[in-house]
């Protein structure tokens, strides 16, 4: 089975976008899902993620998310060190499910996926793209969250130019309508791209 990244920015709309190719019957696995799971439920994760940013990362064996959050996106050597610590582990998730999906392919979206060279593992990708303003909109009206901390975690996020020139396919999100014909295209593509590699 071919395995197709999805990325792009904070507000992008990739899970949008991820839903509606899951509602055309393609499996699609979220990274960033597993990865909550993954610092909630691994002893070995947990152990490291302390000795990386100290006890207050965890209380009662939960991750404090907005400690950590607020740690990472002010330092990138802790954010590498966190990805670095979570990544491999969700790498392996993500082998063992795609192992038991029964499709031409499958998605598996990614906030990350060029910047720290996850595109290598992929048989083709599809980035999502937004005007700037409209992704922090979308955001701060989805989050409880301050502009100054979607700011921060953009800057830990490529530019869309810079990733543009490195997709397969690149999706435009503004408008809804145009974006489900550009998924239904993509997809069609994708499915005879498939097929003809059989
Ligand atoms: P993050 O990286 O923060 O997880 P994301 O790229 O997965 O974000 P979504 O969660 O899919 O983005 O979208 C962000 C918000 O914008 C959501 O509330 C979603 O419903 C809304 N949204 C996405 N695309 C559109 C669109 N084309 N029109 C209107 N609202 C949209």
């Amino acid at each position: 089975m071919k395995i197709v990244g999805l990325t792009g920015g904070i507000g992008s709309g990739k899970t949008t976008i991820a839903k509606l190719f899951q509602a055309m019957g393609v499996p699609v696995y979220i990274a960033d899902t597993q990865a909550k799971k993954i610092l909630e439920s691994s002893k070995v994760v947990r152990a490291k993620v302390i000795a990386l940013l100290g006890e207050k990362a965890y209380s009662n064996k939960l991750p404090n998310r907005e400690y950590i959050a607020q740690l990472v996106f002010n330092d990138p050597a802790l954010l590498g060190g966190l990805n670095a610590i979570i990544h491999p582990q969700v790498h392996i998730n993500f082998k063992q499910w795609a192992q038991k999906q029964d499709a031409p392919y499958c998605i598996k979206e990614a906030a990350i996926l060029f910047e720290n060279g996850g595109f290598a593992m992929c048989d083709a990708t599809i980035l999502v793209t937004a005007p700037t303003k409209l992704k922090i909109e979308r955001v701060l009206a989805r989050d409880n969250t301050s502009l100054t901390s979607v700011e921060q975690r953009m800057e830990n996020q490529w530019e869309d130019e810079k990733k543009i020139p490195m997709a397969s396919y690149v999706i435009e999100n503004i408008d809804l309508a145009s974006t489900k014909n550009q998924v239904q295209k993509v997809h069609k593509t994708l499915l005879s791209t498939c097929i003809s590699n059989l």
